[in-house]
């Protein structure tokens, strides 16, 4: 398989909060995603750490488990979890959280898994590409986006709008308030 990879932060002066890690024969992306910097974030670790930590834990996990996607993804999730859940606040909605692309050759079947606003698009000969989304997030973010563009930037009516959307994401995964814990991501075969 021939691989050719690229990320970069959105600002200079930040962290990159991408990540993506390939092997022969698996592929994971992932873009970190949180709250603006703010010292009550609830995780003293940062987007990038998070989103590193995960990426790495999910291509060994592709790499060594013949497991679903999505099973791969909910241990690693509560594998990263473990690691800073004694001395960070998870259930803080701008706790950090992270986009996910997930890839896996085995044998002659491709088995692929989209969580959140990141696109995985197949190039397929002689036919349109076939892109993979997952549209609940934009279908969530159009409820909330408009409130949060009537507000200055950064200011503490935006960082408020803000947080109503990851407050609703932890709600609605109906586990103990981390939106990190429970995926419901898209697996196609
Ligand atoms: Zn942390």
């Amino acid at each position: 398989m021939r691989l050719s990879l690229a990320t970069e932060p959105a600002y200079a002066d930040r962290p990159n909060k991408g990540f993506v890690g390939a092997t022969p024969d698996a592929i994971v992306l992932l873009d970190g995603a949180g709250a603006p910097a703010d010292p009550e974030t609830g995780c003293s670790h940062g987007v990038a750490w998070y989103s590193h930590t995960l990426g790495s834990t999910l291509l060994a996990g592709v790499t060594q488990s013949a497991d679903s996607l999505t099973a791969i993804l909910a241990a690693g999730i509560e594998a990263t979890a473990s690691m800073h859940d004694f001395c960070c606040d998870l259930s803080h909605p701008g706790s950090p959280s992270a986009t996910v692309v997930m890839l896996r050759r085995t044998a002659n079947v491709l088995d692929w898994l989209v969580l959140a606003d990141s696109v995985l698009v197949f190039d397929v000969l002689d036919a349109e590409p076939v892109v993979i989304c997952d549209e609940r997030e934009t279908l969530t973010g159009n409820r909330y986006r408009e409130p949060m563009n009537a507000v200055i930037r950064g200011s503490p009516e935006h960082l408020q709008a803000l947080s109503r959307p990851c407050a609703h994401t932890a709600t609605s995964t109906g586990d103990s308030g981390s939106p990190q814990s429970t995926p419901s991501p898209q697996n196609r075969r």
